[in-house]
């Protein structure tokens, strides 16, 4: 966890500190050791059915993403009809991006789709990208692609990392996600024979960091509009879960 309630705010960690969680309301301890970005974890044993237990070491690449946004906006309490959720980053007008290192099922990502409503995926490519299992211009070829990408909601978004050259950090907007996956025969040397990988190949487009930030308060600030809209006319207010988000309008 990257944020915990000390005095009523929000605060990172400190050597030595000691904060409440804000999911379970249990005591959280400052983790502020040399090479991990510093976290918040609960007491060893306590509280372990706590929603945040899960986020409890993250990987870096989380910590650099959230540390993109205001603190207010990152691991947000989202409660609804009893059941609580965390949004790892919640917009002012109810976006919320999700952001994926380790695998996900596709029940989850229908759940967190449903109850947030409107979501935004960003998987962490970055391992397959050094990899090279990664190539990409207008079109992306990744072997071995996360196959639950195809359950998210379009574009899916995935942080490729930095450049060769490391000029520049990219995202990138996949926008047919769920017809791209096909089977993909490779040649081996070796054994000279082809040996058959699943692939994806699909349109994106490069994003660096800014313009893909940019392009997240745009689309929480349509939402704005929507739900002034929806609330003028009530009678043609859609069902939740529907996707009032058009990604595509652009
Ligand atoms: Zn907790």
């Amino acid at each position: 966890m990257f944020y915990a309630i000390k005095n009523g705010e929000k605060i990172r960690p400190l050597p030595d500190a000691t904060a409440t969680c804000p999911f379970c309301y249990g005591k959280v301890i400052a983790c502020t050791g040399e090479i991990k970005s510093w976290y918040w974890r609960h007491e060893r044993g306590q509280h372990s059915d706590c929603i945040s237990y899960q986020y409890e070491a993250e990987t870096e690449w989380h910590y650099t993403w959230k540390s993109l946004f205001p603190k207010a906006w990152a691991e947000v309490r989202c409660e609804e009809n009893g059941k609580i959720m965390i949004a790892d980053v919640k917009f002012p007008n109810g976006l919320v991006l999700e952001i994926q290192h380790s695998p996900i099922s596709p029940q989850k990502i229908k759940e967190r789709q449903t109850f947030h409503r409107n979501v935004v995926w960003l998987f962490d490519a970055t391992g397959p990208m050094q990899n090279s299992q990664i190539g990409y211009h207008k079109k992306i070829e990744w072997i071995q692609p996360r196959e639950t990408m195809k359950f998210a909601n379009e574009p899916v978004f995935i942080d490729v990392g930095f450049t060769a050259d490391r000029a520049k950090h990219e995202v990138l907007a996949l926008t047919d996600i769920r017809t791209g996956f096909y089977t993909k025969k490779i040649y081996n040397e070796k054994t000279d024979d082809f040996y058959r990988v699943k692939a994806y190949m699909g349109p994106c487009k490069i994003l660096g960091i800014k313009e893909f930030t940019a392009k997240l308060r745009a689309l929480d600030k349509k939402l704005k509009k929507g739900n002034e809209e929806n609330h003028s006319q009530p009678k043609q207010k859609k069902d939740r879960g529907s996707g009032q988000l058009s990604f595509f309008s652009h």
